[in-house]
């Protein structure tokens, strides 16, 4: 409530685009100056002008990168976590968060080893973590129908590649952001009405323009991606998803990477399944909980469980939300709350 005044100075009833366009007229500029929710997982035309704090967050503080890629950031991590004493326990999945006497007692293993616990943080989605992970009988805010009724991010495919020749000619920087022919409407395809277009917008990476760790000399490293609608939308990506790599690729080629196809000397890409499957994220959602007004700040789910007193969560579902800034700083909310 003490920040209602300011956000009604701070006009947070206006979207992220309608907030740029009170500004500026010109429509390409509006785009240019609205797509940032995106980063976070949120739609521009429904994101409350709250999250214009990310342009704010890189004209203050700039936009960082770690040489060696995010890779760097998670060993710094490790090794830290480790010299606190902490153990990290690979490949070795949660089955179930334990309750006894309406406390969380620990975690059971998939190969059904329990460890006893005071406290359990979850990394892991929040959605996943109570859908999956507690039993609904345990549940009173968090059942399954509230998590189904909530709203997700969009979901993203991702192509990770590595040409055998250089293509920074200049034209290229480090990030680069490629808008496609149509924004609201392609926003709408992929947050409501969940298809998969035929045309898209896509984010090029390019560290090596930055970072010659990335890639051997004389070569380049990349990933492409393109938000498309999360799972919800029944999209079968055991089949679409070659297509679709398919037709990024051509279109970089014929646009920005000439002879890219006979270039490319490494490559993976991953789908909404890989989000889903192997990260367990509800629904294959790149950013968990879509950041709408009613699913920020105090409204999203928070650090420390409503049902249990000893479960926290860490992480993009929760608060204060998506990337890396905010995943990290969930870590620090959850570290004064246990202390
Ligand atoms: C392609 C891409 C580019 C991005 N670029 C940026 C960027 O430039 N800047 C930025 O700030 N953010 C960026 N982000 C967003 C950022 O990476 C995410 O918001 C952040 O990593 C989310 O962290 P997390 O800890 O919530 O989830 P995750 O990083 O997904 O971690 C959750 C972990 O929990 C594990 N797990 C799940 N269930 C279980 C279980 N039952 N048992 C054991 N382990 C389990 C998963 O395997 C996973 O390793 C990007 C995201 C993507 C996909």
């Amino acid at each position: 409530m003490k920040i209602v005044p300011d956000m009604i100075k701070l006009k947070s009833h206006k979207t992220v685009y309608q907030y740029a366009s009170s500004f500026i007229k010109n429509e390409f500029l509006r785009q240019c100056f609205s797509f940032h929710p995106l980063l976070v997982g949120g739609n521009p035309f429904d994101t409350t002008s709250i999250y214009a704090l990310i342009h704010y967050l890189e004209r203050e503080w700039g936009i960082h990168y770690a040489i060696g890629g995010t890779g760097e950031v998670v060993k710094g991590l490790v090794r830290f976590f480790e010299e606190l004493g902490g153990k990290i326990h690979y490949s070795t999945e949660v089955k179930e968060i334990t309750v006894k006497d309406r406390r969380i007692s620990g975690v059971k293993l998939a190969d059904n080893t329990f460890i006893p616990a005071d406290s359990v943080v979850s990394n892991a989605d929040v959605a996943f973590t109570y859908r999956n992970l507690i039993n609904e009988q345990h549940r009173s805010k968090y059942t399954n129908r509230k998590i189904e009724k909530m709203r997700y991010s969009m979901s993203l495919f991702v192509i990770y590649f590595g040409t055998k020749k250089r293509y920074n000619t200049g034209e290229l920087a480090h990030h680069n952001i490629i808008l496609g022919p149509r924004y609201k409407e392609l926003l709408n395809d992929i947050f409501k009405r969940k298809i998969i277009a035929e045309d898209f917008s896509l984010y090029l990476h390019m560290p090596t323009v930055t970072d010659s760790t990335i890639a051997p000399d004389g070569c380049e490293g990349f990933y492409v991606l393109s938000p498309v609608p999360h799972l919800a939308s029944g999209t079968d990506w055991k089949t679409e998803a070659k297509p679709y790599r398919d037709k990024i690729m051509q279109f970089l080629q014929e646009t920005y990477l000439p002879g890219l196809e006979e270039n490319i000397i490494a490559e993976h890409y991953i789908d909404p399944l890989h989000f889903q499957d192997t990260l367990n994220s509800y629904l294959g959602s790149a950013f968990s909980v879509e950041p709408i007004f009613t699913q920020s700040a105090w409204f999203r789910p928070h650090n420390q469980s409503e049902d249990f007193e000893n479960l926290y969560f860490t992480g993009a579902g929760t608060h204060p939300g998506a990337g890396l800034p905010g995943v990290l700083s969930s870590a620090k909310i959850v570290e004064k709350l246990i202390n």
